[in-house]
């Protein structure tokens, strides 16, 4: 058979394997643009038609029309919202991924995928400390990871001795991700909202507002933040898991971002308290430099998501099927069919070494630290607060918020920087983001100069 739809086709492997080569040996890649306010409607128009269109001329469209609309999340001009710094094998693995049509479901069809997978897992979970047989799989993202968690988290805890009271409801802090807030109303939880202190969730104030709850009126789960998304605070996991143990609280820990300083020795301690953690999650396509849309979900005790999150279906029993050791990532969150999203970062770990990751993000801490002293060097600027990781917020004395937008806005269309706002106690500051290694001190000052 030679539908051309299916045959292999060297002029259009060759066509689309030179745009890969040439964006990847970028370097560094272009900022770009946004592309707010395009017509996009007009470039697309007639695009896809009834007929065949020459490969070429849409290759065009999407590099001259499309992909400069996409600012470039990988640029080290990028410091809003979370960066992302993808090593060069884990973006080539991916590609791998893709032309094997590589799925990781069940052992049944993909052990050697999910083997591999389990590895870099293992990885994460050594280095978090969570006890022998701990495990998980990959996710699309932390959104996933946290719903996934908390299902198991709710399900367990209406199990318990005492039952549930009224409707189960999850601690957490006013500085929870809003995913949590997504995972609770989803599963029809309610937060049980705990004051920070420093913006941090401690062991203290969850002991408080649990005193005099009946064993049935407690919360089902309290999740912890290793590496708040606004300011990159952690909060306190040693004293948190401590309390969540003492009432048998679910611990579930959101370390999206964060996780990543477990590979640095000199920063692991921010996170010690984490091996507690009956669940956690980290995106290596966040600061692990793994391509989207990659995040790692660990339990304790895998048994217990396996009980929840089985799927079962007449046509599914054979990879249930009980004997030989196996390992279906679909029975421990909520998906079935998945690409096997981890195997570029597995690759890029195996081929670099973790102590390329550890050297990685302790670069990435040692620049944001550089960055604060510059900000408190500058007689206009000032810290917000002292970064825990690699978050700097700070204020432009006389600015409000649409000066900030301003500049922002300048520095994109200068193509510096890409970086935005945020509200922090109420007040908008300017906030970087740090996380790729090549965004060095040069980039800063530009930055930092154009505050004048
Ligand atoms: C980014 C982030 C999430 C959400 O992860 P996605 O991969 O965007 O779904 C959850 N929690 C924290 C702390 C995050 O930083």
């Amino acid at each position: 058979m030679h539908d051309p739809m299916f045959a292999f086709d060297t002029k259009l492997a060759d066509l689309v394997f030179d745009y890969c080569r040439e964006r990847l040996s970028l370097d560094p890649v272009p900022l770009d643009f946004g592309g707010a306010g395009a017509r996009f409607d007009e470039v697309l128009a007639g695009l896809i038609a009834e007929g065949r269109k020459d490969p070429a001329a849409v290759l065009r469209v999407f590099t001259e029309q499309l992909a400069t609309s996409v600012v470039s999340v990988d640029s080290p001009r990028f410091l809003a919202f979370i960066p992302a710094a993808p090593t060069k094998a884990a973006l080539l693995f991916d590609m791998v991924v893709s032309c094997s049509s590589l799925q990781g479901t069940s052992w049944l069809e993909a052990a050697g995928a999910i083997a591999a997978e389990n590895q870099a897992l293992g990885v994460l979970a050594e280095l978090a400390g969570l006890p022998p047989g701990a495990g998980g799989c990959f996710v699309s993202g932390g959104t996933a990871g946290n719903l996934s968690a908390l299902l198991v988290a709710r399900e367990q805890g209406r199990a318990r001795p005492a039952g549930v009271a009224g409707t189960p409801r999850v601690a957490c802090s006013d500085e929870a991700h809003s995913s949590i807030g997504k995972a609770l109303l989803v599963l029809g939880l309610e937060p049980l909202v705990v004051p920070t202190s420093g913006h941090r969730l401690t062991g203290d104030a969850l002991g408080s507002a649990l005193a005099g709850l009946s064993p049935s009126e407690l919360p089902v789960a309290v999740v912890a933040t290793a590496g708040t998304t606004n300011a990159g605070f952690v909060d306190d996991l040693a004293g948190v898991a401590a309390v969540a143990r003492a009432e048998g609280l679910w611990f579930h820990v959101d370390a999206a971002y964060g996780g990543a300083a477990l590979f640095s020795p000199s920063e692991r301690a921010r996170l010690s308290g984490i091996e507690h953690a009956d669940s956690f999650i980290v995106d290596p396509h966040k600061w692990l430099f793994a391509p989207f849309d990659c995040a790692a979900l660990l339990y304790a005790d895998p048994p217990a998501a396996r009980a929840v999150h089985t799927q079962s279906a007449a046509y599914l029993d054979p990879i249930h099927a009980v004997g030989e050791v196996q390992w279906n990532p679909s029975d421990y969150a909520i998906h079935l069919t998945r690409r096997a999203r981890g195997l570029p970062f597995w690759f890029s770990l195996a081929v670099n070494g973790t102590a390329a990751y550890a050297d990685a993000i302790d670069e990435v801490v040692a620049t944001a630290r550089a960055a604060a002293r510059l900000v408190d060097a500058a007689p206009h600027l000032e810290l917000v607060c002292e970064p825990d990781l690699s978050i700097v917020l700070f204020r432009r004395l006389g600015w409000e918020r649409r000066d900030y937008e301003a500049w922002a806005a300048r520095l994109l269309a200068a193509q510096v920087a890409f970086v935005l706002p945020t509200t922090f106690e109420g007040e908008s500051v300017a906030r970087l983001v740090f996380l790729h290694p090549d965004t060095g001190l040069d980039i800063v000052n530009e930055i930092l100069d154009s505050t004048a």
